[in-house]
């Protein structure tokens, strides 16, 4: 028995296709809700503490989306908020969503900007997505709903950062979020490097681009992460990392009794650690017992588990890392870009 399980079904994807997505990119599903029921059934007898979500890449995607948040309650033990994340498409097409997202009292919900009109466009992948973002904003005000933009960097948008001040002062977000008793609040960060974000790989930020960043934009990023400078947030190059990673014999296991399992649209099974791609895979709930499913999951069988538990982590930077690159990463995130790429070696 596991002391709690979350399952996420991709039901219907996502509309957008931003390059920086750590869960990569699939066609949109069009699941029912018997699908749903399915998949809670299969998980139900393993835990008394289930959570099942309709989505895993953009929620309430779907016309629909109350009967689904009620029925996923319905199929599951606990008691839930809405994430503070939220579907910009639907918010500028659907009147009644912003007013069912009151309802569940939302208090912030998180929008993604990647610089000006046409870097946002581009990197959501998606013409008019800078627009609707920017009226999703409106409408979050107008209902006492506090945006938090969350901004990724890398070399082609950090010349743009500006423009997001200014839109964030023209918006005059700060003060009118304070008018209704809610905090604005915004962050830059350059994201894992796994999924789509992976092939970003070239221009992710070296320190000498940190020193183009706006103090405005840095005091509210060391506000949100709680970090005391702007080299916390966005980590150590990757050469430091390599030096210190060449000396660690370690390696892990991510088998937790509080799992999180992603479910694509086939009904194959993924731990959520990084992008569910073939190397995490578990298992098929169609085609295999979710007992064998379970049993791969705590026997560390996938090929990146299995890889991550038996392969030192020393060998694995020497395989894959580049000792001389500038790049800036976290280190959870480093470890998870070289098992990835290990993996598909
Ligand atoms: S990052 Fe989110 S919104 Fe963008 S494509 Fe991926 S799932 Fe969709």
């Amino acid at each position: 028995m596991f002391t709690s399980i979350t399952v996420c079904l991709d039901m219907f994807g996502c509309p957008n296709r931003c390059k920086h997505c750590w869960i990569g990119h699939s066609p949109n599903g069009n699941l029912t809700s018997d699908d749903l029921k399915f998949v809670a059934e299969k998980f139900r007898p393993f835990t008394n503490c289930l959570t099942v979500y309709d989505w895993y890449r953009e929620p309430d995607y779907k016309d629909n989306y109350e009967e689904l948040w009620d029925l996923c309650n319905s199929l599951s033990d606990t008691h839930r908020e809405h994430f503070e994340l939220i579907s910009f498409w639907r918010i500028v097409r659907d009147e009644k969503y912003v007013k069912w997202l009151s309802s569940l009292e939302l208090k912030k919900a998180q929008i993604t900007l990647f610089g000006g009109q046409e870097k946002t466009d581009y990197y959501t992948g998606r013409k008019n997505a800078y627009n609707e973002i920017v009226e999703a904003m409106e409408i979050l005000v107008e209902n006492k709903i506090s945006p938090r933009i969350q901004v990724f960097v890398n070399k082609d948008t950090v010349d743009e950062l500006p423009l997001i001040e200014n839109l964030i002062q023209r918006l005059n977000l700060e003060n009118r979020c304070k008018a209704f008793g809610g905090e604005f609040s915004m962050f830059l960060h350059s994201g894992s490097c796994d999924g789509e974000n992976e092939k970003l790989y070239d221009i992710r930020v070296t320190p000498e681009d940190l020193s183009k960043i706006p103090p405005t934009l840095i005091q509210y990023t060391l506000k949100y992460f709680q970090k005391a400078s702007i080299e916390e947030v966005f980590g150590k190059t990757e050469q430091t990392l390599y030096e210190e990673l060449i000396k660690d014999h370690s390696t892990a296991s991510y088998v937790s009794k509080d799992p999180v399992f992603y479910v694509d649209q086939e009904f194959n099974v993924y731990p959520n650690v990084t992008s569910p791609a073939p190397s995490w895979l578990l298992g098929n709930l169609r085609t295999d017992k979710i007992e064998t499913i379970l049993e791969n999951y705590t026997e560390s069988k996938s090929a990146a588990q299995h890889t991550r538990l038996t392969v030192p982590l020393c060998n694995i930077v020497v395989s894959q890392g580049d000792c001389k690159s500038q790049r800036l990463f976290s280190k959870g995130d480093y470890i998870d870009y070289l098992l990835n790429t290990y993996c598909r070696k």
